[in-house]
């Protein structure tokens, strides 16, 4: 391992719990040195709730750090190990371009890992270089971001580097550096890593590691990896039906990209939908369409189906039973996740109380937006404010019928219309992070240096529901010929 200086700053205040667990989870790593790394994107709002030094993290001695030339005093830099299944195939993985310089404690006492991304090669990068290009690495700051504005657990993007190097993919594109802030980076994949390649004192030591760092309610449970987890799963089941309810679509649900905190974390090939259709798919290595917007809830419960696996030693000493109680949590995250979308549909029509039929009434509005190719996000906007403009969905019988319904639903709670109007004005958002806008920002940073572009994109994205002039320009659609929009896995 190359020594590096260690520099004292008013930065990150850094522990290093997971450098305490067994050698197998990790492998000690220094960032790759870069040849001229300069800060291009800088989170004031993520630095302020950390308790973060802007003026560190700008001065040299900041962007040193977040480069990974310099190593902070207190740092012990890592490379995480991990395995899991991509599209079906289980695969022994890591942090293969990236390294975890610690922990940050909040002045709160929150702890969060600090991850450079795309900061050189690993043990684990298997043939790969190591690298990020600066394009992906700005598409994930303005997704992830975005996704925190609308309310969804997500890793966030402190900052964005240049290195000044060319690294090599379809063509030579500039290279980049990723500050991710997470609650961990613990993933079904670090489970299943350890599930297969260490022995059950260390996946036992795993699970009491993240029953401690984002579970101590269940910490005095009778059976606690029981109840680890059915909390994974309750969180996995929330955070789906939040994706859903935006039309977010993840496009790489491999289980190392589930993160057991609940947390939305490793932003590829993901893009928001905006004709409603299920079969939504981005990603131009999905072929199938297995991580398509519709299966993105059965893909969450086959990989929390590997997560069970993973604890079976845990959960009874004997065999079957351990089976049993594992299949049982695992079947109740359909329960889960219909209660989670439901309750958020009703919001999005601005329903309070509950109605058995109100299921039918959300499937038929949805149904009606996939015959039109109604945007979704648009429709839900146009609803809260009723502005039923002359497009196919809303000049439609069916829809006017349904529109009927739908009003004499909202007469049967006890709340105004008023109020209705309100919920879903909180419920539906004005913006999302569309490609063909993101793909604007991203040209205008990457091609110009032009970085003016991405950050009025990200003020405006920052308050989703505020309906306010200026978020109108992003709430348009893209012109036709920009309609097929393709993402890509090698970021
Ligand atoms: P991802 O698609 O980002 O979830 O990455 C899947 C796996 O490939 C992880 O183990 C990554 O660390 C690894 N990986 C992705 N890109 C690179 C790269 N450029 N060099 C080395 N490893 C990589
Ligand atoms: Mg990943």
């Amino acid at each position: 391992m190359v020594e590096k200086k260690a520099i004292i700053g008013t930065c990150f205040n850094l522990d290093n719990s997971y450098a305490n667990l067994s050698d197998i989870f990790f492998t000690r790593q220094n960032p790759s040195h870069v040849p001229s790394p300069k800060l291009v994107a800088l989170n004031y709002s993520l630095i302020k709730s950390l308790g973060l030094d802007a003026k560190f993290l700008q001065s040299n001695e900041g962007v040193k750090i977040l480069s990974g030339n310099d190593i902070l005093e207190g740092s012990v830099p890592l490379a995480q190990a991990y395995a899991g299944h991509q599209f079906g195939h289980f695969t022994m993985l890591g942090d293969g371009r990236a390294v975890l310089i610690g922990e940050h404690i909040t002045p709160q006492g929150e702890r969060f890992d600090i991850q450079l991304k795309g900061s050189g090669i690993t043990p684990y990068s298997r043939g790969g270089d190591g690298k990020a290009a600066l394009g992906p690495m700005l598409r994930e700051y303005i997704i992830s971001e975005a996704m925190n504005a609308l309310g969804i657990p997500t890793t966030r993007s402190l900052a964005v580097i240049t290195t000044g190097e060319s690294i090599i993919r379809e063509s030579y594109l500039p290279g980049a550096i990723l500050t991710r802030v997470a609650s961990s980076h613990i993933r079904v994949g670090t489970f299943q890593f350890a599930s297969r390649f260490g022995n059950v004192y260390e996946l036992k030591e795993l699970a009491d590691y993240t029953i401690n760092r984002h579970f101590s309610n269940v910490a005095d449970k009778e059976n606690k990896y029981l109840s680890l987890l059915q909390e994974v799963i309750k969180r996995q089941a929330e955070l789906i039906a939040k994706w859903q309810l935006v039309g977010f679509i993840h496009g790489v649900m491999n289980t190392d990209n589930m993160a057991i905190s609940g947390e939305t974390i490793d932003y590829g090939p993901c893009a928001f939908m905006d004709v409603y259709d299920p079969a939504t798919v981005f990603s131009s290595i999905d072929i199938q369409g297995r991580y398509a917007y519709g299966n993105q809830p059965k893909i969450a419960a086959w990989n929390l189906a590997r997560f069970a696996e993973t604890l079976l030693p845990l959960l009874h000493t004997n065999e079957d039973e351990a089976l049993k109680l594992a299949q049982k949590e695992v079947s109740s995250f359909a329960e889960l996740y219909k209660s989670s979308w439901l309750s958020g549909m009703r919001a999005k029509l601005g329903i309070f109380n509950e109605e058995a039929q109100d299921k039918l009434l959300i499937e038929d509005l949805l149904s009606m937006m996939h015959k039109h190719s109604a945007d979704y996000t648009n429709t839900f906007s146009a609803l809260t404010f009723d502005k039923r403009e002359d497009n196919a969905l809303f000049s439609s019988i069916e829809f006017n019928r349904w529109y009927e319904l739908w009003q004499e639903r909202l007469t049967r709670q006890p709340e105004s219309k008023e109020s209705s109007i309100q919920l879903m004005k909180s419920s539906n958002p004005a913006i999302i992070p569309r490609n063909h806008r993101v793909e604007e920002a991203l040209e205008a940073a990457v091609k110009k240096g032009d970085y003016s572009v991405m950050d009025e994109f990200l003020d405006a994205l920052s308050r989703p529901y505020a309906y306010s002039k200026k978020q109108e320009y992003y709430s348009t659609l893209p012109e036709p010929s920009n309609r097929s929009y393709r993402t890509f896995c090698g970021t």
